[in-house]
């Protein structure tokens, strides 16, 4: 772990909502985002985010423009310098408050953006228990395909319909055949789903031809959001094989929009996933003994769901990144093994990830057996998929013995009814 100053659980914030006890942007966070203020007319631009305020990062003479990129470029030791700048001019014992307070934005004002231009996204299916629930389905026998432990499976996703936070999500039309049908019809998805996954953002690169190496590979990694891959399961069923997934996932892909770095996140290290001693050693290429050691994150991540007619949201699950079976490190060495280049901004979702235990399983799919056993809410309403209408909310969470906990905000999208042409 690379912790200093900035990690100080007793650190605070002349920012006095920074200390509130449920707060998720202590000090100890300093999550980026791109935002302006609502209903003005000016460009947006990048901000930190600090107890319930947003601090405009022209206060420190760092101009953004619109996305992150550029910030995510200049690597992880341009942003650990970053990190500790913002963390002494927020702290209580700067001398700029007076200064910096001019560029604060209540956070209720903020409107906040797509924090990087994603060039290409992935997705990853790193969850095993996810992997094993969606494999019972349709092989009770034998649920994880042979290669699932030796090779962080992904799947090459669309960058250009991911939204950020609260964009409403339309339901896809698309071909649909019931198993028992003859032939296909064009309709609306009627098995509209989401997936709790979260988001790694790439930061400095890699060129054409040259992998990043595992040991390496955190250095490439710019931060961390929340990421929902809406998923229309009966499209997914009928266009899947042998390609893999395609207008069944590309229609909408929520993120939240601060991103937690990788900084941030170092209090929050834990150990790789334990695998069983039947399981395969990873090929050497994936293999390094300070990843095993500490190359995981514990990030728990929630799914809650608000229906018409429900005043509050009801949680759906909540499951732990530790439950992913490789690593961050991992999937970047192998996404660029084969000398693919990452570029500034860049998304690699880490695929759903679900616990054990059904509390944690992060999709409806996986919580209603494919739909067979529809979830009872405490509106009196049930649910087999998603309804028009239905909002789900993502959230994240950092918590540990000793150190702040920090949260992720959230990544919201509300379902709206298919386009009627
Ligand atoms: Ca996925």
């Amino acid at each position: 772990m690379m912790l200093d100053e900035t990690h100080d659980p007793a650190l605070e914030s002349w920012v006095e909502l920074a200390q509130a006890p449920d707060c998720e942007f202590p000090i100890q966070n300093l999550p980026l985002g791109i935002f302006k203020r609502r209903g003005h007319k000016e460009p947006a631009r990048g901000g930190v985010a600090i107890g319930d305020q947003i601090l405009d990062l022209v206060a420190l003479d760092i101009r953004t423009g619109p996305t992150l990129n550029g910030l995510a470029a200049m690597g992880r030791s341009a942003a650990r310098k970053m990190r500790r700048e913002l963390s002494r001019a927020l702290s209580v014992k700067s001398k700029q408050k007076k200064r910096l307070q001019k560029h604060l934005v209540p956070m209720k004002q903020g409107e906040l953006f797509l924090p990087v231009a994603i060039g290409d996204y992935s997705d990853f299916f790193t969850g095993i228990h996810h992997a094993t629930n969606m494999g019972r389905l349709f092989r009770p026998d034998n649920p994880l395909l042979p290669n699932y432990k030796w090779v962080p499976i992904g799947y090459h996703g669309r960058g250009s319909s991911i939204v950020v936070s609260g964009t409403a999500v339309r339901r896809p039309k698309g071909q649909l055949k019931a198993p028992d049908a003859a032939a296909p019809s064009f309709a609306a998805s009627r098995r509209l789903d989401y997936e709790v996954e979260l988001g790694f953002i790439a930061g400095a690169g890699n060129r054409l031809g040259q992998p990043i190496a595992l040991r390496d590979a955190l250095d490439h990694v710019f931060g961390v959001v929340l990421l929902n891959d809406w998923s229309a399961r009966d499209i997914q069923a009928w266009e899947y094989q042998p390609l893999g997934p395609f207008l069944g996932k590309s229609f909408a892909t929520t993120i939240s929009p601060w991103v937690v770095t990788m900084d941030a996140l170092e209090p929050y290290r834990c150990p790789a996933f334990a695998r069983s001693s039947e399981d395969p050693q990873p090929l050497p290429y994936l293999l390094d003994e300070a990843d095993q050691r500490d190359g995981g994150l514990a990030i728990e991540m929630e799914m809650h769901l608000r229906t018409p007619k429900m005043k509050t949201p009801q949680r759906l699950s909540r499951g732990n990144f530790r439950d992913s079976y490789w690593t961050v490190a991992q999937m970047v060495a192998h996404q660029t093994s084969n000398g693919c280049n990452l570029q500034p901004g860049d998304l690699l979702g880490s695929g759903t990830i679900s616990g054990p235990a059904p509390d944690s399983f992060g999709s409806m799919m996986e919580l209603t057996l494919a739909g067979k056993n529809p979830l009872q809410l405490a509106s009196g309403e049930t649910r087999s998929f998603l309804e028009d209408g239905d909002e789900v909310i993502q959230r994240g969470r950092c918590a540990r013995e000793g150190y702040a906990t920090i949260g992720f905000g959230e990544a919201s999208g509300r379902i709206m009814p298919a386009a009627s042409k």
